[in-house]
């Protein structure tokens, strides 16, 4: 027997049908002997569309409001799974945010959980009782509804999963597993039996949205065992391990992409001491997160141009910040541009092995593919590129990796 989070995402509890595939996956853990509590999410598209009548009624919405409506979607799920899990003879009761609680801070949109209160579920669970957890949303200690940001019922399922110091958490989604790069772009794209926190943190993090960033976060630090599969059919996903875990380390483990990211190129900016902290200053101040930054030396010492990159959702924002401070910063010229896609190379072997980036720049050379922008850290090398080569840069770099099946 074993105590086991089962998460289920959107495309997973789609329709009636879907809700219905997965009370009897769940039926089936219980009479396995099982304990389980479950995490889904809203049905596939509706998160989406409840944002869209957020920013219908009011763009620069509060954010206290947006957590109210978008949490809503979850709340349907709950209740529709534990109903048919009742329909198989199932006792099982669904649980809100607020409900277990679930406390977290007051970010709204992208609040960070505090705690998970699970006596009341684990007393249950005992007498075999199945818990469904509304995924993505929490409550603040002034009693306000939030959510974690998207795709954050993941990290619902994992912060449940510590708390009940269960055997695994197991993420059903519409892949069957983690893929060296997302299979929807890169038909080549193997499955991994395994893959190392580190490595898909910096997966996540990079734009591979099969698991939230904070999610697998959460999991290496309180030691999770997590395992991405799917809810279509019955094979084995892939697990979510520490380092010792795996024999033989490959030296890259992946392709991500993010075209959530778009470029502000500030022209003939002066180049004196101060001047980056007078723009990301600002930005930091208006809580807009820059990612990759370059600025050139200037020949004559006297202007430079400098590029950065923030997260699309905030270019208007940005773009109204660095505006406002042109005084102060003094440029010529702001450019911004929103077509373009950050590509990734991920591999924990890049700490042992030099001419990983060499390769990436090659590749993307001989597919006359020009870098904007590039970053590293110790296990990736990032590259800015023209949105329009995304899915031509991925299946090269996949090829040129040995990543191809
Ligand atoms: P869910 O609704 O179940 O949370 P998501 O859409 O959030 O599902 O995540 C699953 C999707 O992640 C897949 O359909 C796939 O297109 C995408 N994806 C991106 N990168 C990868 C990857 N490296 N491996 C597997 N899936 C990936
Ligand atoms: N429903 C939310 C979203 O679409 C949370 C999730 O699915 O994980 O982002
Ligand atoms: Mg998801």
């Amino acid at each position: 027997m074993a105590r086991l989070v089962q998460k289920f995402g959107g495309t997973s509890v789609a329709d009636i049908d879907r809700i219905k595939a997965v009370a009897a996956r769940v039926a089936g853990s219980v009479t396995a002997g099982n304990e389980v509590a479950v995490v889904v999410s809203a049905m596939a598209g509706v998160t989406n569309q409840l944002v869209g009548y957020v920013s219908a009624i009011s763009p620069l919405h509060d954010a206290r409001e947006y957590d109210v409506v978008v949490a809503s979607g979850e709340q349907v799920t709950a209740g529709l799974l534990a109903l048919a899990l009742q329909e198989l003879g199932v006792a099982a009761r669904s649980w809100l945010g607020w409900q277990l609680p679930l406390s977290t801070d007051n970010a709204h949109g992208r609040a960070r959980i505090q705690g998970v209160e699970t006596d009341e579920i684990v007393r249950r669970m005992a007498r075999g009782e199945v818990a469904v957890l509304a995924g993505f949303q929490g409550i603040t200690a002034d009693g306000r509804i939030t959510t974690l940001g998207r795709g954050g019922s993941d990290t619902s399922a994992v912060a449940l999963a510590a708390a009940l110091a269960a055997d695994r958490c197991d993420i059903y989604t519409d892949v069957d597993g983690v893929y060296t790069s997302d299979p929807r772009i890169a038909a080549r794209a193997r499955k991994l039996e395994r893959i190392t926190y580190e490595e898909m943190l910096e997966m996540a993090s990079l734009g591979a949205k099969v698991l939230q960033t904070r999610a697998v976060e959460l999991a290496m630090n309180c030691g999770v065992r997590l395992q991405v599969l799917s809810s279509f059919a019955d094979l084995p996903g892939t697990l979510v391990v520490g380092e010792d875990e795996i024999v033989e380390q490959e030296l890259v483990s992946g392709i991500a992409y993010s075209r959530d990211e778009a470029k502000i190129t500030l022209l003939r900016v002066a180049d004196r001491p101060g001047i980056a902290a007078s723009i990301f200053g600002p930005l930091a101040d208006a809580s807009i997160n820059v990612d990759m930054i370059v600025q050139n030396v200037s020949p004559s010492g006297e202007t430079t141009d400098l590029t950065f990159t923030v997260g699309k959702a905030d270019l208007e924002r940005a773009v109204s910040v660095i505006s406002g401070c042109r005084d102060n910063i003094g440029y010529a010229d702001l450019r911004s541009d929103a077509n373009v896609v950050k590509v990734s190379v991920i591999g924990v072997g890049m700490r042992s092995h030099a001419g990983i980036a060499q390769r990436m720049f090659r590749t993307l050379a001989e597919k006359g593919i020009n870098i904007q922008v590039i970053s590293t850290s110790e296990i990736k090398v990032s590259v800015l590129i023209d949105e329009v080569y995304t899915e031509l840069a991925v299946r090269a770099l996949h090829a040129a990796y040995g990543l191809d099946a």
